[in-house]
């Protein structure tokens, strides 16, 4: 619960609702990014969120190595998987992950030889003059890359999507979002050159009119460095800008959306969610539902951005697919916290290992302190969108203890997107779905606030999650 000062002085500047929360010191800040012993086996999912599984196209026992493709999207919502590390595939098995249970995973063991492989440096040439949009679409179907917040489905049909659609504007936001998850200023740092390249080149790709990249203005450093990067990248005079059909030839267009602009924003929490921050920076509203697409307005995160050059061939620079995700593995539990670079598919159990521990773990959480998901057991598996892993111990875990709603409106004031938590929650309580749909709770952006503030306690998240599920399914 946080302090009646902290309510009191933590709102004001931005957006309408969210606050700041009370600053901290990150234990992992300016850490490096390490890798991950290769564990001795792993579960790859085939699934991601909502989207429909994969189609093994390889079978049991056979071997594959690190970056061959092991599942096949026959879906357009559907993205391509690939062994992490060399091994052999032993049984299609069902695991966990935090958002979804029960989805289908190869196991895959690993070879006992197998070293961790470190990532491919990022050093995009100078001279190249970027790819179109099909080659980008190309790169991230071959890559199976996806975006944390985007959509459910791979970053191919969205950029196609996109595309077809049309959008104004393009965000690529490089804001930091919960608490104590500092891998994504790590990677902002580390591929800075390479994240404003990219995105200039997918502003110009789906025709965008203005490429953004949202930062916090409140860190003087990183923002002069990305300002320096944004004036620094080369771009040609013209680009294509739309995917041919196989019959016609690239178009060149006069640039759109190639000089990459600098949106410094208040870091208020949830400044970084997508309908936020095409509310703060274009000053659009998204309808309830509805994604920033429909407002015309593209938002990728900037660690997609390293994904997605990672995943595209240029000289000296093979293609490698999406198979590993950077990790902030932290919490008061944790012996070596730090920056993770992990193979999809390992277990959390396998994680916590490596790291070690200084005291007993009361609860493992995927995610950050606001919107993570306590797990059940550790053999949930890491995903391309697990942000975060905390270990937390008896002291630092808070389980709520409800009582009843004292009126003070804070969960109001606070949601990002003005609807009324405490009302909702009453509606999922009494499960009047019918009702509900007129409270709009699929415009809930799930960042956690409403419980964060509530002084009662009272699950109001939760509540309006599960409404929102429920009205979204009928
Ligand atoms: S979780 Fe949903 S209802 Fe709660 S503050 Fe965030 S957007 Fe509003
Ligand atoms: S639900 Fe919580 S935050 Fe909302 S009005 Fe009641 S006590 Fe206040």
């Amino acid at each position: 619960m946080t302090s009646v000062l902290q309510q009191v002085f933590g709102r004001g500047g931005g957006f309408r609702g969210g606050i700041f929360l009370p600053p901290r010191r990150e234990t992992t800040a300016g850490m490096p990014v390490q890798s991950l012993p290769p564990p001795s086996f792993l579960c790859v999912p085939l699934q991601y969120d909502d989207g429909p599984p994969a189609t093994p196209c390889v079978e049991v026992g056979d071997r594959v190595r690190g970056g061959d493709r092991i599942g096949r999207a026959d879906s357009p919502d559907a993205v391509d998987v690939h062994a992490p590390l060399a091994g052999r595939i032993t049984a299609l098995v069902r695991v966990d992950s935090a958002r979804r249970t029960d989805i289908p995973a190869m196991r895959l063991e690993i070879s006992p030889d197998q070293a961790e492989q470190p990532p491919t440096p990022l050093r995009v040439p100078d001279d190249w003059d970027g790819p179109g949009l099909d080659e980008l679409v190309q790169a991230a179907e071959a890559g199976g890359v996806t975006d944390d917040r985007a959509s459910p489905a791979g970053l191919a049909a969205l950029l196609a999507e996109t595309h077809r659609r049309g959008v104004r504007h393009v965000i690529i936001n490089a804001l930091p979002g919960e608490p104590m998850l500092t891998a994504g200023a790590v990677l902002l740092d580390d591929h800075l050159d390479a994240i404003v390249r990219l995105a200039g080149w997918i502003g110009m790709a789906v025709g965008a009119e203005h490429t953004w990249l949202a930062v916090d203005r409140a860190d003087g450093a990183r923002l002069r460095r990305c300002r320096i990067a944004a004036r620094r990248v080369p771009l040609g005079r013209t680009r294509r800008t739309r995917m041919p059909a196989p019959q016609e030839t690239h178009r060149a267009a006069p640039v759109a959306g190639a000089t990459v602009r600098l949106a410094p924003l208040a870091n208020k929490y949830p400044q970084h969610v997508p309908v936020v921050l095409a509310a703060s920076i274009v000053g659009v509203e998204t309808p309830p539902g509805g994604t920033t697409l429909d407002v015309g307005v593209l938002v990728l995160e900037a660690r997609t951005m390293v994904d997605l050059a990672t995943a595209l061939a240029w000289a000296g620079h093979e293609p490698v697919p999406m198979t590993h995700r950077v990790v902030t593995v932290t919490g008061p539990a944790v012996a070596r916290p730090g920056h993770y670079r992990i193979p999809v598919g390992t277990r959390f159990e396998d994680v916590l290992r490596h790291v070690g521990l200084r005291q007993a773990v009361r609860r493992v959480v995927d995610g950050g302190p606001l919107t993570g998901r306590a797990l059940g057991h550790l053999d949930v598996v890491v995903t391309k969108h697990t942000s975060g892993v905390l270990a937390l111990d008896r002291a630092t875990d808070r389980v709520p203890e409800p009582g009843p709603c004292v009126r003070c409106g804070w969960c109001q004031d606070d949601c990002p997107v003005g609807l009324d938590p405490q009302a909702l929650l009453d509606l999922a309580e009494r499960g009047d779905v019918t009702a509900a749909t007129a409270w709009h709770p699929r415009a809930c952006v799930e960042c956690g606030l409403c419980s964060y503030v509530c002084p009662a306690q009272l699950p109001l998240a939760e509540g309006v999650a599960r409404l929102k599920r429920a009205v979204s399914c009928k």
